[in-house]
């Protein structure tokens, strides 16, 4: 069992699916840089985590509930919470039929980055609630389309696999070296990484030459 202090982020998890060198920027160095798809994605979230809850039918939508999970060490916010069994009160209550829904401004990705933020989430709202998540969704701007995703055994140990990764750089504090590829046109970090810069070899060995002598 973790205590708070050994929290990390769920958007973590999702910076070290992209690239583990993004991912120790932001979650190590602290480094934070916007461009116009993070811009995009906070004007999306500032709608949607709102801090409240309504009903409809049986069922009821909790938005910017925060999460956590002290056997994983992680923590973070649900864009939304759908309680299925609709019930009349809140908080939310334990063993709750329940299912997180991300609000994303692209489309979906090629990568898992999103899948296993989703699945880090159903992880703590089962450990928070004592109940079993067997599906989320995402709803994606950019198609206007909501994509159900289920969390099957597979997508339980890569998001798992994944949170040790992260753990792991974030308590060696090391940052690994720039590889330039095409994610780097997208990343908002990409001016100050300097990956084209940073991955040339001889940069590198002058590097290696000036920090060992
Ligand atoms: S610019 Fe490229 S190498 Fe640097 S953090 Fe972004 S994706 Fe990673």
């Amino acid at each position: 069992m973790y205590t708070e202090d050994d929290f990390f982020q769920i958007s973590a998890l999702q910076h070290y699916v992209y690239c583990p060198r993004q991912c120790a920027l932001i979650h190590v160095e602290d480094v934070w840089h916007d461009n116009v798809y993070t811009v995009r994605g906070d004007i999306l979230h500032e709608k949607v985590d709102t801090d409240t809850y309504e009903s409809r039918g049986t069922i009821k939508t909790v938005r910017g509930l925060k999460i956590h999970s002290f056997r994983l060490g992680i923590s973070g916010r649900c864009d939304v919470v759908e309680v299925l069994n609709g019930q009349a009160r809140m908080p939310v209550q334990r063993g709750a039929l329940i299912r997180p829904v991300e609000f994303k401004s692209g489309e979906p990705k090629e990568d898992i980055s999103d899948k296993v933020q989703l699945c880090a989430q159903a992880l703590c709202l089962e450990e928070m609630m004592n109940t079993s998540v067997t599906h989320g969704a995402f709803f994606y701007a950019k198609i206007r389309r909501r994509v159900q995703v289920e969390i099957d055994e597979e997508l339980r140990k890569q998001t798992k696999e994944i949170i040790a990764s992260v753990r792991e750089l974030i308590t060696n504090r090391r940052t690994p070296a720039a590889e330039y590829s095409a994610k780097c046109r997208n990343c908002s970090l990409e001016p100050i990484c300097l990956p084209k810069a940073m991955s040339d070899r001889k940069l590198k060995s002058y590097l290696k030459i000036l920090y060992l002598s």
